[in-house]
């Protein structure tokens, strides 16, 4: 048996990070610089490294962007207020609101508020609506990567039978959609699933995002399936594992993503696509 392809996300990354820059430049003789405004509230120490990312990003693709840092017990309606701003801000093609917020405020009632234009992460209501009727839409940015990455395997997705191990509103679903606008044949797995293994072995595009470290193994795949892991997992030692056992896979799978270095990567980068796509439409340019 050959040894399995593996997908890096950093390669992948990297390449359309380039057609981004150099798309940019074009966009900058039109006299448009894609702008992203990120919103920041409280102290959670993963979303400041997270949204710090962001940041950089912008920055080497040459983007405008700004973050606002609001304290912890910031008020929803201050939220609200901050997202109005930006929504008629015309510096600003992409908003993205970190999550999770504070307790005390209503997550929905803040997606809901972001413009459709310039949700670059996807999840507003409308947007998702798009997504389901197979309409126009920013798609989310974790999912469009996962359909990305397993495009470049250079494997047709049309025909194809996927399966799909999660059904979250951020991931599983939004995955399972777009493999069928690829033409997949879509089998989608959660808790309650029965013979899971047996199901998941009869995919020949396996994607796995359950948030349970090294779960998957060999008896859930089947001899040369692409096999993508969107999980992110905290070991008690620290270290980052994904929800597919790895070696255990790439003994048997075909293409398959690491973690880290997998589908990670390729999140904040279809958010620069996407702030990009958004700069474009709300100036007529598309
Ligand atoms: P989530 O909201 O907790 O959803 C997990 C899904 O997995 C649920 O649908 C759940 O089923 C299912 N599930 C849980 N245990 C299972 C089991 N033993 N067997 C079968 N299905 C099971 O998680 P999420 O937000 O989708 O995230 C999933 C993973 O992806 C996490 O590790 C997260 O950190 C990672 N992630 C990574 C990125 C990235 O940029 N790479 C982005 C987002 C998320 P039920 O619906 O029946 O409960």
């Amino acid at each position: 048996m050959t040894a399995a392809t593996i997908l890096s996300g950093k390669e992948i990354s990297a390449e359309i990070r380039a057609q981004i820059a150099s798309e940019t430049v074009q966009l900058s003789k039109q006299g448009v610089t894609p702008g992203l405004a990120v919103v920041l509230v409280g102290d959670d120490p993963a979303s400041h490294v997270y949204v710090r990312n962001k940041e950089k990003a912008c920055q080497d693709l040459g983007y405008y962007s700004e973050v606002h840092r609001l304290s912890a017990d910031s008020s929803q309606d201050e939220v609200l207020a901050l997202v109005d701003k930006l929504n008629a801000q015309p510096s600003v093609h992409g908003i993205l609101v970190q999550l999770p917020l504070p307790k005390h405020i209503n997550e929905k009632a803040v997606i809901d508020a972001i413009s459709v234009l310039k949700d670059v992460d996807g999840f507003h209501p409308v947007n998702v609506g798009n997504l389901v009727i197979g309409d126009d839409s920013l798609l989310p940015c974790t999912p469009a990567g996962v359909i990305e990455m397993i495009k470049r395997t250079g494997i047709e997705i049309s025909g194809k039978h996927a399966v799909v191990i999660g059904r979250s509103n951020i991931v599983g679903k939004p995955v399972s959609l777009l493999l069928q606008r690829e033409h997949a044949t879509v089998t989608m797995c959660h808790s309650r699933t029965v013979n899971m293994a047996e199901l998941a072995r009869q995919a020949d595009i396996l994607v796995v995002a359950i948030g349970r470290a090294n779960m998957i193994d060999e008896r859930y795949i089947k001899p040369g399936a692409v096999v993508i892991d969107v999980g992110m997992n905290r070991l008690p030692n620290g270290k980052l594992a994904g929800d597919v056992d790895f070696e255990r896979a790439k003994a048997v799978s075909g293409p398959i993503t690491p973690v880290p270095g997998g589908v990670g990567p390729m999140t904040i980068t279809m958010l620069m696509q996407n702030t990009l796509i958004a700069a474009k439409r709300l100036n007529g340019l598309v």
